[in-house]
């Protein structure tokens, strides 16, 4: 099953969604405005994750 990880863009604030494995606990997006990368993690709370920039060039 996939679930839906909603996070918000640090640099243009946008909401973006993406859908993980129930089992994950992390992973990388895309925001679908500024196009920023986007490292995520899975937060106490089940829907809303937190995310960090990636920096250029950075391995995710
Ligand atoms: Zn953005």
């Amino acid at each position: 099953m996939a679930t839906t990880a909603e996070w918000i863009c640090t640099r243009c604030g946008s909401t973006n969604r993406t859908l993980v494995p129930d089992t994950a606990t992390r992973a990388t997006d895309e925001c679908v405005t500024c196009h920023t990368r986007h490292a995520l993690e899975r937060d106490a709370r089940p829907v809303r994750w937190r995310a960090r920039p990636l920096g250029k060039g950075k391995a995710a």
